[in-house]
């Protein structure tokens, strides 16, 4: 199969030629149709992230056609229309039995702890337990959109924050994950603050429905942002992952807010610091979100078939498999509006 292959970590990727990946025995194979370019792509070429072992294939936001079956597979026969969340559960462990597959302890990530869908195919594992049937209607291009920054919003504003209709919330950062995170707590009702350092990004905050902007440029962003909120918002997104919108984003609550972490912080900022007397005295909420459990898109997929969801708004480029390697390597640059989604193998 056709892929994007890197060796080492941060020389640049390339196109190669590997053997086609044949099904765990929980698992499949699954042609893939359309794959997002993420942030955390970058990260792992670059070496961020620890579950990587070289050589290695990227890509982790997936949508496309089932083409090989476990021998345990029960519920998915070849052909079927799948996705999958970035994070898959093993089915087994305790997390997995709660309800939380997103943060099991032996979880499996496409594109992380094993070979990614920057190519023709891709195994995934744990198919009963992680996959998602695609709606007819809902073409590739957009549900590979989902993976990992759309559900990974959607967690954090419905699972996690539980955004309710009236309640401002501020996001920080308009990339995929801060775009996603203000139409979803758009559709719940609430009064969003997009804040970005750039007024095309921030423009697009307010088509998709952001009734406010801070440009970070022109100052103190908390200020700015408890002035538009009255007093702070009571949720709070870091939907970058850095350590001055992490800070900001706890900074921008008012008393008893909730702040949710979605923007990766790896490297050099995986330890930010955190306004902690102002946790305390303010009794602030820090909650992390990551992915979201396959048996949860059934609620999000129903706002996307009815329209009150419109992820395909989000999807900007559409690439070539080979003009990926390229496009992964520009991926810490920002530029450009919205997701890319390699939709040509
Ligand atoms: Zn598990
Ligand atoms: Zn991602």
């Amino acid at each position: 199969m056709k892929a994007v292959f890197y060796e080492i970590f941060g020389e640049p990727p390339h196109m190669a030629n590997l053997p086609d990946p044949s099904p765990a025995p929980e698992g499949v194979v699954i042609k893939v149709e359309a794959s997002g370019l993420c942030r955390s792509d970058w990260h792992g070429w670059q070496g961020h992230d620890p579950d990587i072992v070289l050589p290695h294939v990227p890509g982790h936001e997936l949508a496309g056609t089932i083409a090989a079956v476990g021998a345990g597979v029960r519920r998915w026969r070849v052909g079927d229309r799948v996705t999958v969340p970035f994070v898959g559960g093993c089915g087994r462990c305790p997390e997995c039995h709660s309800g939380n597959h997103q943060v099991c302890e032996y979880q499996f990530q496409p594109g992380f702890t094993a070979w990614g869908s920057f190519a023709e195919f891709v195994a995934v594992d744990y198919a009963d337990t992680n996959l998602v049937r695609l709606p007819d209607a809902l073409d590739f291009v957009t549900a590979a959109s989902l993976g990992c920054r759309f559900v990974t919003s959607f967690r954090a504003v419905v699972d996690q924050a539980r955004v309710m209709p009236g309640e401002w919330v501020a996001v920080h950062g308009c990339g995929g994950v801060g775009l996603s995170a203000i139409m979803i707590a758009r559709a719940m009702g609430a009064n969003v603050v997009a804040v970005d350092l750039t007024e095309e990004k921030l423009s697009f905050a307010r088509e998709l429905g952001a009734v406010a902007a801070v440009n970070g440029r022109a100052g103190d962003v908390p200020a700015a942002v408890r002035e538009v909120t009255g007093g702070g918002a009571q949720v709070s997104i870091d939907a970058l992952g850095h350590p001055s919108t992490c800070f900001n984003s706890i900074a921008s609550l008012r008393r008893r807010g909730r702040h949710v972490q979605v923007g990766l912080l790896l490297g050099e900022h995986a330890r930010p610091p955190i306004p902690m007397d102002r946790v305390i005295a303010h009794e602030l909420h820090i909650m992390g979100s990551h992915g979201m459990q396959a048996f949860r898109y059934a609620d999000m997929l129903a706002m996307v078939e009815t329209g009150t969801l419109a992820p395909q708004r989000l999807v900007g480029k559409r690439i070539a498999l080979d003009e990926a390697p390229a496009a992964l390597m520009a991926m810490d640059r920002f530029d450009g509006v919205g997701i890319s989604v390699i939709d040509r193998f």
